[in-house]
């Protein structure tokens, strides 16, 4: 393994062991996954910009729709909406649950504690914050942060799904148990929804479920499994440029 991928892995707190011999059979599937590292973080070359002109516009207004939407109660305590931030063209979509306190303040979806966790999570795979783009289910900060709503859920996905059918991305990561089932339209837990591939909307984009960086923050264990996601990423990525 190179050192470079060693260095993103203990960053975000996966202890690297070194491999003596072979693959084996006895070994773990995240063991594997961290041989593969090696490849996954060499690999990456970000697309050059693709010129979508036209589509500048119609971000514009979506973004103006967003800033001014009153749809739901959570326009009466958000400071401010988040939007989306990243890549229009990014080959990966990253999609969270809803703003926290951070992001309310900022504007900006995972600014926080998480968010500098998931930086660290996606730079191991060789894909800088700035490459991919980031949004989440809700575009305001629900109180206290409790869950979404259903109805919030749905009265704001639809500016979601129009932020999906322009990025057009090749891969979609829903991070957390909120913003899979909500994506999955399934009430399974996330630890069954995590590990495989799923294909979404009409698009049949590649969609794949891992654990939300906060829960990871409390439950570091649980890296290892999010490793082994975020290499089914990448190899998605990776199989059709
Ligand atoms: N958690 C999320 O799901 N999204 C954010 O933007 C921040 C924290």
């Amino acid at each position: 393994m190179s050192t470079r991928a060693e260095r993103y892995l203990a960053e975000i707190g996966i202890p690297v062991f070194k491999q003596r011999r072979e693959s084996s059979s006895t070994e773990s599937a995240a063991e594997r996954a961290l041989v593969v590292a090696d490849d996954v973080v060499a690999a990456v070359t970000p697309p050059p910009p693709a010129a979508r002109g036209a589509e500048g516009e119609v971000w514009e207004r979506l973004a103006a729709e967003v800033r001014a939407c009153t749809l739901c109660g959570l326009h009466k305590t958000r400071t401010q909406t988040v939007f989306g931030v990243g890549r229009r063209d990014a080959e990966l979509l990253v999609i969270g649950e809803a703003p926290g306190a951070d992001e309310d303040r900022q504007g900006e979806p995972f600014v926080g504690r998480a968010g500098q966790l998931l930086n660290a999570m996606l730079r191991a795979i060789g894909l800088p914050r700035g490459d991919v783009y980031i949004a989440n289910i809700l575009k305001c900060r629900p109180p206290g942060n409790r869950d979404p709503q259903p109805e919030e859920a749905s009265t704001c996905t639809p500016y979601l799904s129009r932020q999906i059918s322009l990025v057009r991305p090749r891969a979609i990561l829903a991070v957390g148990r909120i913003a899979a089932q909500w994506l999955l339209q399934s009430d399974s837990p996330i630890g069954r929804l995590r590990g495989r591939v799923f294909h979404y909307g009409e698009s049949g984009t590649p969609l794949v479920v891992t654990y939300h960086p906060a829960y990871l923050l409390r439950s570091p264990m649980e890296k290892a499994k999010a490793w082994t996601d975020l290499c089914m990423v990448k190899d998605l990525l990776q199989r059709r440029a």
